[in-house]
């Protein structure tokens, strides 16, 4: 237990994770004893702070605008002044309180679980799907979602976070459409990895697609290797060789033509023929049994 220099009176219980950008702490607040988790970006006092203080400023403004079981909740935000390193360099601090996720990462879970079947993919993808809406309806696309960025409560509530990079359609960011993130390629809808510019709506759900083929087959359906056109039009031409290049070491039929039919539709190469958040919802996988929590914790 101490005390973060930047980290106003909050004592920093222990480490969380770690962004591109940040390092994210478990603290507790002595006023309430409450613990939360905050998000911490330090920067230069003079270079880049324009840039840092623009992704944190968007973050809270998203974050702000959303209210639901599906997004993450943020309950304060500070920045503070001028710190010197041993080397005499300053740096600024800005930090954001927001609940804590004690279950980690969603690919955490997969990897200890081997992979999800059926009924626990539902389970997940459903509050992805349900995350989602809630953005989108409130004109916010998230553009950089990727399973670091999806997190779990104690209850095993699915949590969106991370909205560094989000689009708010009353926001100021729209100039700063193109901007990604080469980690994240592989959830990355063909027209970003063309560099053409695109719908962030759209490219959430496709970066969903994505994440809902990993936890049922353990691998994503394009890597780096098979990040193009022609690989990416196998799948929405329909061939089979698709199925078949992802069916090694699996029982035969080990996809059913449900799960086929939608994953298809929502990695169509095509943004516009892929479905919306109510075609997803209405489709036959989507409809079918989910696991229930306490099956999943
Ligand atoms: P960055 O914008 O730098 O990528 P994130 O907001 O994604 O930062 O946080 C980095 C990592 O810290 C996450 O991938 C996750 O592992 C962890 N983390 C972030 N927020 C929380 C939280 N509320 N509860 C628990 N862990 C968190
Ligand atoms: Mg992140």
């Amino acid at each position: 237990m101490s005390q973060h220099s930047c980290l106003d009176n909050y004592i920093v219980l222990h480490k969380l994770g770690k962004g591109a950008l940040s390092k994210v702490k478990a603290v507790r607040d002595p006023a309430n004893g409450f613990t939360y988790a905050a998000k911490i970006l330090k920067f230069p006092c003079e270079a880049l702070s324009s840039r840092f203080r623009e992704i944190v400023q968007n973050e809270m403004q998203s974050l702000k605008r959303l209210n639901h079981p599906n997004i993450i909740s943020i309950f304060n935000a500070n920045e503070n002044g001028v710190y010197t390193k041993k080397n005499g360099d300053t740096y600024k601090c800005m930090y954001m309180i927001m609940e804590l996720c004690p279950n980690g990462e969603l690919f955490d879970i997969l990897f200890q679980s081997g992979r999800f079947d059926e009924r626990t993919s539902r389970f997940y993808f459903h509050q992805l799907i349900d995350g989602l809406e809630a953005c989108h309806r409130a004109g916010v696309a998230h553009r950089d979602l990727k399973p670091e960025n999806i997190l779990f409560d104690e209850n095993f509530n699915l949590k969106l976070t991370d909205f560094g990079f989000a689009f708010s359609d009353t926001g100021n960011n729209r100039s700063s459409c193109l901007q990604t993130n080469l980690k994240a390629e592989n959830y990355m809808a063909p027209e970003i990895l063309a560099r053409q510019p695109y719908n962030g709506f759209s490219v959430d759900l496709f970066a969903a697609g994505i994440i809902l083929f990993i936890m049922l087959s353990q691998n994503p359906p394009f890597n780096k290797a098979t990040l193009t056109e022609p690989y990416y039009r196998l799948l929405s031409n329909k061939e089979e060789r698709f199925w078949q290049l992802h069916s090694r070491n699996k029982p035969q039929n080990y996809y059913s033509a449900e799960f086929k039919s939608l994953i298809t539709d929502m990695l169509a190469f095509n943004h516009s023929q892929r479905l919306t958040i109510e075609q997803i919802k209405a489709h036959p996988w989507y409809q079918g049994p989910v696991a229930s929590t306490q099956e999943v914790g």
